[in-house]
This record gives C-alpha cells, sequence and structure tokens, in this order.
C-alpha cells in the first residue's frame, strides 16, 4: 500500500470520527487532520516516516559537537538528561563525577 493510499484509507476512516480539525506539519508545511498530526509529534505522516529513517542512533544523536572535548561523553550525558531524554541514573552519576558538578537525580 503507498502512501496515496495509506493517506486516503485513513482520512476515509477518521472522516467519520473525528471533526476535520487541521493543522500544518510542522515539518513540510502541509494541512493534515489534527488527529494525525498529534499522533505523529506535530508531523504529517510522511514526515514522520523520513524522520524515522533519518533517525540517528544512540551514539549519533548528540544535541552538540563534543569532537575534541575529552569529558564530551560526560557532557553529552547531562545534556541530554536536561533535555529530558533517558539517561541511566548511574551514567548521570558518573557525568557528574567526571565533569566535577553535582549530582541531581
Ligand atoms: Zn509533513
Amino acid at each position: 500500500m503507498g502512501y496515496a493510499d495509506a493517506k486516503r484509507s485513513f482520512e476515509t476512516e477518521k472522516r467519520e470520527d473525528f471533526s476535520e480539525i487541521r493543522n500544518l506539519c510542522t515539518k513540510c508545511g502541509a494541512s493534515r487532520l489534527n488527529e494525525e498530526l498529534i499522533k505523529y509529534g506535530s508531523y504529517c505522516m510522511n514526515c514522520f516516516d523520513q524522520y524515522c529513517k533519518q533517525a540517528p542512533s544512540y551514539f549519533n544523536d548528540d544535541i552538540k559537537d563534543y569532537s575534541g572535548d575529552p569529558k564530551g561523553w560526560a557532557r553529552r550525558i547531562i545534556d541530554r538528561h536536561a533535555a529530558g531524554r533517558h539517561v541511566s541514573k548511574i551514567a548521570l552519576q558518573f557525568a557528574n563525577e567526571a565533569l566535577g558538578t553535582k549530582y541531581e537525580p
């Protein structure tokens, strides 16, 4: 089933259950059903699909470039935590110890 078909069936299906509240995809600006945007994190289904394909691996999802920083690994953990992403408590503790910062779970 291609994207166009999926889109058509999605819209046909949902039309009965939801009023046609539409909003714009934050990535491509396409007008989509609000339901779809909520489901895919403010992206349309197409953009979300592309986002998933591009989604970097665990080690490549850095917020910043830490190369050249000997304590980059620790800063990465702190920044990931600050960004509200999952970081294990022990990793966070080690990172704080390495940077000499206070450990706040
Ligand atoms: Zn989009």
